[in-house]
């Protein structure tokens, strides 16, 4: 296993503009859960799979699915994942099907491999909790709800997707509270995490905090 930086928190917290540039300052790979799910959803939607389908038929598309980690990119089918996992609706899909063990432990097995061969920046939903709960440093980042809304919909904007404030907000209640109160791996602070509000912080003054914590 190599070096483990963990970092969760919910949508639109600046946990991976921060944790990229993290692992770019150290050195480390990084190692974006939440597009892991997210090609997940868009695999499962691409099969028209209903967000109430039974285990059965969800474990039976992903035992056809390739998703492989590889130089910091990720690939599903043989195909490198782009920005069609990013829309507000693979967001939505993804945060339904995670709450899925089915899914769940598909990913897990992936997530851990990625561990094994590099250093890495991990962050997600379940980094401190589940998954690497010895890491050599945890964070859980968060903000203000409408701050992360703000956040999210320039985001959204910047790639020519039709958002408005409000559906950003929305979007961002609607997750927090699914991802929080799922029975498996909800979305919680770790005791031993470090706790970052990044609500009136700069991505860089965000970055400095975590950076003065790990020194
Ligand atoms: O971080 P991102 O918004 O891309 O994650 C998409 C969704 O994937 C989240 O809303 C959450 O439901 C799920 N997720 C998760 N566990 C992780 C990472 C993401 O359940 N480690």
């Amino acid at each position: 296993m190599g070096k483990i930086i963990a970092i969760d928190g919910p949508s639109g917290s600046g946990k991976s503009s921060v944790s990229k540039k993290l692992a770019e300052m150290l050195g480390f790979t990084y190692l974006d859960t939440g597009a892991m799910y997210r090609a997940v959803a868009l695999k499962l939607r691409q099969n028209k799979i209903a967000e109430d389908a039974d285990d059965k038929i969800i474990t039976d598309i992903l035992r056809n699915t390739s998703l492989l980690f590889q130089d910091g990119k990720l690939f599903l089918d043989g195909v490198m994942v782009g920005d069609e996992i990013r829309t507000p609706e693979i967001g939505h899909y993804s945060s339904v099907f995670s709450a899925r063990k089915v899914v769940r432990d598909f990913l897990f097995e992936i997530q851990r491999m990625a561990a094994e061969k590099n250093d890495i920046v991990a962050e997600g939903r379940d980094m401190t909790t589940v998954l690497f709960p010895d890491a050599n440093g945890k964070f859980f980042l968060t903000a203000s709800d409408r701050e992360r809304a703000r956040r999210r919909y320039l985001q959204l904007n910047e790639k020519g997707m039709d958002i408005t404030m409000e559906d950003a907000l929305r979007d961002v209640r609607e997750r927090d509270d699914r991802d929080s109160h799922r029975d498996i791996a909800p979305l919680r602070k770790a005791d031993d995490a470090i706790l970052i509000d990044s609500t009136n912080l700069s991505e860089d003054e965000t970055l400095k905090r975590i950076v003065e914590y790990i020194k």
